[in-house]
């Protein structure tokens, strides 16, 4: 664990200028500009620190194209860390959208990586199904028109769009998709919400219809020049041969194969797991003015992460699973204690495709450059990271001294969160969402 850092996230601000529905940020903090200062710190610290010789830096807000200076500042540093260091930074943003030609700019300046800018995207109809903003200029035309200007930009084969699952936009989700690729785009993923509620009846069924549409869509697409990328079928592709009926092979599968190798440090300059402990203030670290982490804290985080989880792995069959441990953390109290939300929404996903997928037809070629996604596998990743912590192998600087007050699980869950869990419960029924 904490061997070597090959993924870094910093917020540079809390600000953001959307109110989306499931957002797990906190309200005031997005009203606020509480933006990171601790550089000079942070320079030493990661000077101190075991880095990969490549590490991704994903610089994050609140809405990150907001803050071009803050971005800049960041740049600056890392280089200046390039320079005393066999390292080399790359950076990464998840972005709402609404300032495109700041990220166009950083990208055209090789200071961002055009393959890892995430636009988080709902779809056609953004803003009234999740966006929800009070800005008038943020309409539904003003999302459509975002992908537009993707598609035309050199860039449209290589940004990644996004598209949170919610009941209000999964009647849309094919509808959606088919917009971004008819402007240009290749790449599409969608996603769950940590903590929603997924059990309604009416949205499953929904959620079964539309993903049989991707499924029809990508397989009309695959043999021509309009394939696309579908982010969830290669996870299914690249994980097809493990091993379900062993629970210990799933238990280390359906880990979240991040932690331990991120860091995330926040405006204040405080040290977490990753951005979600980060924005709950859960399981802080340490922080960059002690430039240390405390040990007793590392320990606890390890513990809570190699603990078995608490659910069905061992007889679901989906090892496409990734249920978030921050986020288990949070609201569960451990990372072990999995929601289990999007169980069955997992068992239509591997239905469809293993219905479908025989129709496909994938040559040597696609087989070995296009299809296996070495970074879906896990397994490795999670042996390394167990032998390292039993071998007491930390590459980060730890301190003896216990500075860092225990918050068991954290009070600060974001309102939003109540929203999330109830949301089913408010959702009409799919006759009376469909447009
Ligand atoms: S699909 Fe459900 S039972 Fe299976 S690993 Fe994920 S949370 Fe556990
Ligand atoms: S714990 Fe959750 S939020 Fe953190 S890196 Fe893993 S999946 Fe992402």
């Amino acid at each position: 664990m904490f061997n070597h850092i090959s993924k870094i996230t910093i917020k540079l601000s809390t600000y953001c200028n959307l109110a989306c529905t499931y957002c797990h940020q906190m309200t005031d903090d997005k009203k606020q500009h509480v933006t990171f200062n601790k550089w000079k710190e942070l320079y030493t610290f990661l000077l101190n620190t075991e880095l990969a010789d490549t590490v991704e830096v994903t610089l994050t807000g609140g809405e990150i194209s907001l803050l071009p200076e803050e971005y800049d500042t960041a740049v600056k540093w890392f280089r200046k860390v390039e320079f005393q260091k066999d390292v080399k930074f790359t950076f990464a943003v998840v972005s709402n959208g609404t300032n495109i030609q700041q990220l166009f700019k950083l990208i055209k300046r090789g200071d961002l990586n055009p393959k890892r800018t995430t636009i988080s995207w709902d779809g056609i109809y953004s803003q009234t199904k999740s966006r929800k903003s009070k800005i008038q200029k943020y309409d539904d035309e003003f999302f459509r028109q975002l992908i537009v200007d993707i598609g035309n930009s050199p860039w449209a084969e290589q940004i990644t769009v996004s598209h949170a699952i919610t009941p209000e936009t999964i009647p849309h989700l094919h509808e959606s998709l088919v917009f971004a690729l008819d402007n240009g785009m290749k790449n599409f993923g969608f996603y769950y919400i940590h903590e929603a509620d997924y059990s309604d009846k009416e949205f499953l069924k929904l959620y079964d219809a539309e993903i049989i549409k991707l499924g029809q869509e990508y397989i009309k697409r695959y043999p021509t020049k309009d394939r696309f990328v579908y982010y969830n079928w290669q996870l299914l592709y690249a994980k097809e041969n493990i091993d379900t009926t062993d629970a210990e092979t799933m238990r280390r599968t359906t880990m979240c194969h991040k932690l331990g190798k991120t860091l995330h440090f926040d405006p204040l300059g405080d040290i977490y797991g990753c951005i979600y402990f980060g924005d709950h203030r859960a399981l802080k670290m340490g922080d960059l003015d002690k430039g240390a982490v405390d040990k007793s804290k590392y320990v606890k985080f390890s513990e809570q992460y190699l603990e078995t989880p608490k659910c069905n792995h061992g007889s679901c069959g989906n090892s496409h699973c990734f249920e978030c441990p921050a986020s288990n953390y949070v609201h569960n109290g451990k990372m072990a204690n999995r929601f289990s939300n999007t169980c069955e929404m997992l068992d239509i996903e591997k239905r469809v495709y293993n219905e479908m997928k025989h129709q496909l037809k994938i040559d040597q070629y696609d087989k070995a450059f296009y299809w296996m996604e070495e970074d879906h596998l896990g397994e490795k990743n999670f042996e390394e990271k167990m032998n390292q912590y039993y071998q007491g192998i930390v590459g980060i600087p730890l301190t003896e001294e216990q500075y860092v007050e225990d918050d068991e699980y954290t009070k600060r869950a974001s309102p939003t969160y109540k929203n999330v869990i109830t949301w089913m419960k408010r959702t009409p029924k799919s006759k009376e969402i469909t447009t």
